[in-house]
């Protein structure tokens, strides 16, 4: 079963299921050599991380636990406001561990800087990011990504995770929307 069904409405591909496993497989080689012989905890941010998550746990040629956040940005539509409110919360405590933010895209990063400072505030011995998506010209804050995936254009994207009202996630490829689907 694949998602073709779902990908009549997408306008362009900016990342296909091919370029998305080969680069997750990259990153997870970088990542384990990274944190070999640390005590590794992967939290991903739902719901959006989804798929990142399922494909670079099983990518890692290590073992980690996951634990995951919900949060929701304060804000009109689709434009995030940098006030954010957790939805759920980790499971665990996370001090002294080595934590590795696990994320579908950063746009202007305020979601992600703060979810990093809350985390940075638990006393864990280290906490990085690894996101799939980046949009470089739409950064409204400085985050320190350590793992990127692919730098894309300022678009709304779709796909992998990523969802318009909640629809696309389930795509294998990341891509725009057609007109059609806003009208
Ligand atoms: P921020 O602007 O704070 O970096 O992004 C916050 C969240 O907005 C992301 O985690 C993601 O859920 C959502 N988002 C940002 N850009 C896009 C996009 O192009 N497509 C979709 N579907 N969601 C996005
Ligand atoms: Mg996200
Ligand atoms: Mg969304």
């Amino acid at each position: 079963m694949d998602s073709s069904h779902m990908g009549a409405d997408l306008e362009r591909v900016l990342v296909s299921e091919t370029e998305i496993e080969t680069r997750l497989g990259e990153l997870a080689e970088e990542i384990a050599k990274e944190y070999e012989g640390k005590d590794l905890l992967l939290v991903g941010v739902l719901k959006g991380a989804v798929m990142v998550m399922a494909d670079l746990m099983r990518a890692l040629p290590m073992t980690a636990p996951v634990d995951w956040m919900a949060v929701s940005s304060y804000g009109s539509g689709t434009k995030s406001s940098g006030v954010v409110r957790i939805l759920k919360d980790l499971d665990a405590d996370i001090s002294g561990k080595h934590v590795l933010i696990v994320e579908d895209i950063v746009d202007s990063g305020l979601t992600l800087s703060w979810i990093k400072a809350n985390l940075e505030s638990r006393n864990p011995a280290s906490v990085e990011i690894c996101t799939l998506l980046r949009k470089p010209d739409a950064a409204k804050v400085e985050v320190d990504v350590k793992w990127v995936g692919f730098d894309i254009p300022n678009e709304f994207v779709v796909g992998y995770g990523l969802d318009y009202a909640e629809q696309y996630r389930g795509l294998r490829q990341v891509g725009t929307l057609a007109p059609h689907v806003y009208s």
